[in-house]
């Protein structure tokens, strides 16, 4: 290493700004500096190995320094990094439509490029409010979407967020969107059935009152992710499907986080057998290596704006690396492999040998919910398991939680109580067993025996 680590900590700690972070609280503590990556781990620049327990935020699928990734970006990286769609097109990102195509959930026909899941919701978005203006619906202006949910952030994404901590303070700034309850079966009084009654029916009386004025509904089908991964009751994402098409309402699935089998299907709409008119992948998309996302439309939605020039149909947005051939080659590649190793089929059993070795929390007096679907998992801690009174945001338990995995050799980041776990999809029993341990390990070191950093 050309420079030490104590000057890169000072050159850290000078320059840059990290995202999601109270710099004052980041810079009073000596930083972990990732140098490298192998399968399910990570190594700092100290040598000591960790397990990526969140997948490098949620998007890892095959582990670190993949030789077939590596490969695939070296082999295009030989023909050329990049050029552009603007009047142009390449062989990866034809060949990566093609596949997303190919894989989507029905009629997801076309593709358009970007290089974030907020950039891709934002084409989502200004692609369904654009739809209803050719079709001639200028009263379709706004859009539905549910409490606590997270798009990216952007300014249209933030619009259409409703996370208060994150999305409040550029309120002034935002569109409005309209909002509905996530269904959240364990804060619900009413539990399950509860909860998915009151966001139905909240969703019907809207539709029923104003369908005229909505352009589409986003939702994270099947798990809300940043707000604590809260896993929808059975059936819940179908009707609200089918309600949506009933009202004439775009539905928009926002499958960034979800995508990819992370679930345990391709896609989370897949679980459910739905069909949005449009889907925003990204994350996974690229196994975790580059910044490709992409915005899959209907050609119902699509021939909404083909038409004459003179018309002014066309979707005037791009990004500079729009259609990157790096991020589409590897992207391909991920794909190709995902299939070749049988990836989405195995995250079943992996799933339930996770759900078996966290069942010894369920007695922990301070953990209140087990969320899992596929290999997402949020554990709520909770100050009364009984009464699900949560621990005061001030405390930072999911914060302490996550400093004592990190000591014991696991990487996650908490979202405010919940632990997070959502390791890489190509994890082994053995990993998967070694992980689980270390979580649990640092709830209870935290929650029962006091430990603090
Ligand atoms: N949508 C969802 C559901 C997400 O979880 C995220 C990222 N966590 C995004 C959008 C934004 O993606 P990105 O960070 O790539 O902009």
């Amino acid at each position: 290493m050309l420079t030490t680590y104590n000057q890169l900590a000072e050159l850290n700690k000078a320059h840059l700004w990290h995202p999601f972070t109270q710099m004052k609280d980041y810079c009073a503590a000596d930083p972990v500096i990732i140098e490298r990556g192998d399968g399910v781990r990570l190594f700092d620049t100290e040598g000591k190995a960790y397990y990526d327990g969140f997948s490098s935020v949620w998007l890892n699928v095959h582990g670190h320094c993949v030789p077939e990734l590596n490969q695939a970006i070296i082999r295009q990286l030989e023909l050329v990094a990049h050029s552009t769609l603007l009047g142009l097109s390449n062989i990866p990102a034809i060949e990566l439509a093609a596949k997303l195509s190919e894989i989507a959930p029905d009629g997801l026909r076309k593709v358009f490029f970007s290089d974030s899941g907020a950039t891709g919701v934002e084409i989502a978005l200004k692609m369904a409010y654009q739809y209803a203006r050719n079709k001639g619906m200028e009263s379709k202006r706004t859009f539905i979407t549910m409490k606590e949910a997270y798009h990216g952030d952007t300014i249209g994404a933030v619009s259409v967020g409703a996370i208060p901590l994150y999305h409040e303070v550029f309120r002034p700034l935002l569109f409005e969107a309209l909002t509905i309850p996530y269904p959240d079966s364990y804060r619900h009084p009413g539990g399950a059935s509860g909860a998915m009654s009151e966001t139905l029916e909240t969703l019907r009386l809207l539709l029923e009152a104003r369908a005229d004025e909505i352009a589409g509904l986003i939702v994270e089908p099947v798990v809300q992710g940043a707000s604590g991964i809260i896993v929808m009751p059975e059936g819940c994402l179908r009707e609200i499907a089918r309600l949506c098409r009933k009202h004439g309402v775009l539905l928009i699935a926002d499958e960034v986080a979800t995508g990819f089998g992370r679930t345990g299907a391709m896609f989370a709409c897949d679980l459910e057998d739905v069909a949005p008119d449009l889907m925003v992948v990204g994350k996974g998309l690229t196994g975790g290596y580059l910044p490709v996302a992409a915005t899959l439309a209907t050609d119902e939605v699509y021939e909404a704006f083909y038409a004459d020039y003179e018309e002014q149909k066309t979707f005037f947005h791009g990004h500079s690396y729009t259609g990157n051939p790096l991020g589409c080659a590897v992207a391909l590649e991920n794909l190709r492999l995902m299939e070749e190793r049988r990836v989405v089929e195995s995250i079943a059993a992996k799933a339930k040998f996770v759900a078996d070795k966290l069942s010894s929390l369920k007695t922990c007096p301070h953990v209140g919910d087990i969320r899992q679907q596929g290999l997402l998992v949020g554990i709520e801690l909770v100050r009364d398991r009984r009464t699900k009174e949560p621990y005061a945001w001030e405390e930072r338990v999911g914060v302490h939680v996550c400093s004592r995995a990190r000591e014991l050799g696991l990487l996650t980041r908490p979202l405010g109580n919940v632990i997070v776990f959502i390791p890489p999809l190509a994890s082994t029993r053995e990993e998967l067993g070694a992980m689980t341990d270390i979580i649990a390990a640092s709830i209870r070191d935290v929650t029962e025996q006091g430990w603090r950093p």
